[in-house]
């Protein structure tokens, strides 16, 4: 009797150890997961996280890349799984498999959904091609973000009920960082063109030459204005203006990388900071961008309308004393040297004073 009572008290003091440890690992994975307001370094860190808690292979996660999606589609930081070409890896909002992840709290076995007749061919086709063992609903503030994919552990073996449990704890985690990241984004974005607000622009522009400063990479600055806008609007009215901008907008954040912020400075300008990038590369740049705005067509009422944009370009430079303000200055004075000379042009300002365009020497 005695002897079963001792089992039974170190049985539970392991349990209660263990239920310790994974409280201390997730107070650690919630420092972890909340220490960014950043999507990719986010969706990285959950990733890992599930790997190297859970031992696996591969992980992959569906969530909206940009926050007015209607579908969720498979974010390209995942882990282990082999892409096939021909496949679309979303998941519609109003489908019968979003629906049954966002509607229960559990994990669900990717067997459970393939034998479920509910969800769509398709999209077991395109679970199947990734073989996962596990799906986990990313839940925050009790709304539904995504879900979570896990794969073959290495250890090859199932997932227990307790597994399951801190998984769920992990997801619940991960969807309050990713809401916290979804509101910044939505405070640091402007609706109409989905760039960036100007007072993230300014603050980006100063972080951004600090760091120039002290680790001695380049830094450039474009200022675009779309030209003729008031004529544009007058003649074929706001709304079709607002289509012109929307269509611009997307063109310069198409023609940026990731690293780089596309901002509305106000009105029809956008400003573009170019993370360490010369003179010579964001002339090239801002000449694409010229190039791609110049030869789109907007369509309105059966008519094939086009803009142009000038741009006025300006690199950082360390010898002198620079700020927000005198990065601007240049950059805006390059801006009325492409209007001056005839709008739907690059130009450039030196902090020494050289101006020119993107043909001349520099
Ligand atoms: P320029 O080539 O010299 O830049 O001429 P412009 O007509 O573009 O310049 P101006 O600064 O006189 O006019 C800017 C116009 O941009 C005026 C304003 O109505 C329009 N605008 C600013 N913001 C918006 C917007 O959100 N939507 C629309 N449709 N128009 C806008
Ligand atoms: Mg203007
Ligand atoms: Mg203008």
């Amino acid at each position: 009797m005695a002897k079963s009572s001792e089992k039974n008290d170190k049985a539970q003091l392991e349990y209660f150890e263990r239920k310790i440890f994974d409280l201390k690992q997730l107070i650690e994975i919630s420092k972890g997961l909340n220490s960014t307001l950043e999507y990719n370094v986010l969706i990285d860190s959950i990733l890992l996280t599930c790997m190297g808690q859970m031992q696996l292979v591969k992980a992959g996660i569906f969530f909206k890349k940009n926050f007015d999606d209607e579908y969720f589609s498979l974010h390209r930081n995942h882990k282990g799984i082999e892409l096939n070409r021909d496949t679309d890896y979303v998941i519609p909002n109003d489908s019968y498999l979003a629906g049954l992840l966002a509607g229960n709290d559990r994990c669900f076995t990717a067997s459970e959904i393939y034998a479920d007749s509910n969800v769509s061919p398709a999209e077991k086709d395109m679970l199947s091609s990734i073989n996962p063992t596990l799906l986990v609903p990313l839940k925050g503030k009790g709304k539904f973000h995504g879900i979570i994919l896990l794969g073959d552990r290495i250890r090859n073996c199932d997932f227990s009920d307790e597994e399951k449990e801190y998984l769920l704890d992990i997801a619940s985690l991960a969807g309050i960082a990713i809401e916290n990241a979804y509101l910044y984004e939505v405070a640091t974005t402007d609706m109409m063109t989905k760039l960036k607000i100007h007072h993230y622009f300014q603050t980006v522009l100063t972080e951004e030459i600090k760091l120039a400063y002290q680790i001695l990479t380049p830094v450039s600055l474009l200022m675009l204005d779309i030209d003729n806008f008031k004529e544009f609007n007058d003649t074929y009215g706001h709304l079709c203006g607002d289509i012109v901008l929307k269509n611009v907008s997307s063109l310069v954040k198409k023609n940026c990388r990731q690293i780089d912020t596309a901002a509305r400075y106000g009105g029809e300008e956008i400003a573009v900071i170019l993370t360490r990038t010369n003179l010579d590369d964001a002339l090239n740049v801002a000449e694409r961008i010229r190039d791609q705005i110049a030869s789109s067509r907007i369509t309105h009422d059966g008519k094939e309308l086009k803009t142009t944009v000038s741009i006025g370009v300006t690199e950082f430079d360390r010898s002198i004393k620079e700020n927000n303000n005198t990065m601007i200055a240049r950059a805006d004075s390059a801006l009325y040297d492409s209007k001056r000379s005839g709008k739907n042009r690059v130009s450039f300002c030196t902090s020494g004073g050289k101006t020119g365009d993107i043909n001349g020497p520099r």
